[in-house]
């Protein structure tokens, strides 16, 4: 797995720089999917690497390799000396090693049964029963399961005296069925769902609970009237709401996109650096938290790739805006406060703001009393798709299954559900916030920023919420 030798060079190394670090990174990623009680082809992938990362006259460089022989790593060290040397003649902040704070220690993920505790045939298998349990009916035509299996170290050694270890297991899940009779075809899915967890996550039981569920109910939405489009109060599931607070929240608040760094490729941001401090985000309902220090939740760790020590910080209390997710460097090129989030995808890549775990701290209110409490309304699970524009303001959601609200009582499941807003309003407009009977767990190994791309992982953690007077429409 890792090597963990790199003292020697970083001691040889410091002398001609301001600062050097080698963060090393070993990924095995494996990919077990099934299909129409079949299995599909097993996918397994290794990425390791080191980055080396140098600081001099005030700029950070970069060079990356997978040559892990001594001369290898000096080779990319002396590349990204030259590049900072170059690049410092233009530089947008000159950094010291304040921006690289020393630190040391280990981390390791709360898994109960280990990854590799099972073969790719045993996991299959469970996989494989999984869209036997979906197949309720004649309508399912097509279902699917998927499990991407996450095993992840990275040491980081540095000339100012951080070196620490970090050991992730990670389980994302997912699984579906598309349903058809005569036009009508509806998928419904179990939602997209990973953690920092062992094969624990794969309770044979559990799954096949979802999966009966997730057949009836793509059988369910085929004879199921069209989602009204009117303005209506607005209850959303984890399964809906974890992509939310991901678009509308967590994006608009990284001060890199803020600073202009991400406005030519995945835009800029409607929050300006003012707003910190004073903007209203959210009714005072709203209290949101960066907190990479839970134990399962799926962006957890004791330190962000530059080194910084996780800890769990207000984004927004009672609805005010309080701090971004910014990492070190760009809390002092911004001046503004930030969270431990500078973050890279791999061993080739440098690291940048990301939002880790970004939660909705939970509220006091029963899905029942949320229920009771609507005269006119909607209930929407399962994210089916997202649009949100450049200044990530306005933004379109749809789901893939939703239930009408009438006199504060469920009445009767609509298909093509969909909604629309705008950030602030639609946060202020939130009502009721679920307690912690209601909340779930959700997270994505797909976040992507970045040029070069990166592709991260994030966690969610929300409670079932209630809004009003959003629009909602059908059809799309
Ligand atoms: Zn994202």
């Amino acid at each position: 797995m890792l090597l963990a030798n790199w003292k020697t060079l970083i001691d040889s190394f410091s002398p001609q720089c301001d600062w050097v670090g080698i963060r090393e990174y070993h990924e095995i990623t494996d990919m077990i999917v099934a299909r129409n009680g079949k299995p599909d082809p097993t996918n397994s992938d290794v990425s390791h690497g080191v980055m080396v990362e140098v600081l001099k006259n005030g700029q950070f460089a970069y060079c990356g390799t997978v040559n892990l022989t001594n001369s290898g790593v000096t080779a990319a060290f002396q590349k990204a000396l030259k590049l900072a040397d170059s690049c410092s003649e233009h530089k947008l902040h000159s950094f010291d090693a304040k921006a690289r704070p020393a630190n040391s220690g280990s981390y390791s993920s709360a898994a109960k049964q280990s990854i590799d505790s099972l073969s790719f045939a045993e996991i299959q298998k469970k996989l494989i029963d999984v869209t036997d349990h979906m197949n309720v009916g004649e309508e399912v035509i097509d279902r699917w399961a998927y499990a991407r299996l996450l095993t992840t170290s990275i040491y980081f050694i540095s000339s100012n005296g951080s070196e620490w270890t970090q050991n992730f297991s990670i389980v994302s899940k997912d699984f579906g069925v598309t349903a058809k009779q005569g036009n009508e075809v509806q998928n419904r899915s179990f939602g997209l769902n990973g953690l920092q967890t062992g094969l624990e996550d794969l309770d044979d039981a559990v799954l096949k609970e979802h999966a009966v569920r997730v057949g009836k109910q793509a059988i369910e939405l085929l004879s199921a009237e069209e989602c009204p489009s009117d303005t209506r109060d607005l209850i959303l599931t984890p399964d809906q709401l974890y992509l939310q607070i991901h678009e509308s929240i967590g994006h608009p608040l990284e001060i890199d996109r803020i600073l202009g760094d991400e406005r030519n490729y995945a835009g800029w941001s409607f929050i300006s650096p003012e707003d910190f401090g004073t903007l209203q985000y959210g009714s005072e309902l709203m209290n949101v938290t960066f907190d990479p220090t839970l134990p399962t939740e799926m962006a957890s760790y004791r330190f962000d790739d530059t080194g910084v020590k996780a800890t769990r910080e207000f984004i927004i209390k009672d609805g005010k805006l309080l701090r971004g997710l910014g990492g070190i460097e760009s809390q002092i090129r911004s001046g503004l406060d930030g969270v431990a989030c500078a973050r890279s995808a791999d061993w080739n890549r440098p690291p940048m703001d990301r939002m880790a775990n970004l939660n909705l701290e939970p509220g006091t209110s029963s899905l029942l009393d949320m229920i009771a409490s609507t005269e006119k309304g909607i209930i929407m699970e399962s994210n089916r798709s997202w649009s949100i524009d450049d200044y990530r303001n306005k933004f379109q959601f749809g789901s893939e299954y939703a239930r009408l609200i009438e006199d504060g009582k469920i009445t009767k499941t609509v298909k093509n559900p969909n909604y629309r807003g705008v950030i602030t309003p639609f946060w202020n407009n939130l009502k009721m916030v679920g307690n912690k009977e209601t909340m779930e767990v959700y997270g994505s190994p797909y976040c992507g920023k970045g040029e070069p791309n990166q592709i991260i992982r994030v966690g969610h953690s929300t409670p079932t919420c209630l809004f009003t007077d959003i629009e909602v429409f059908g059809g799309a």
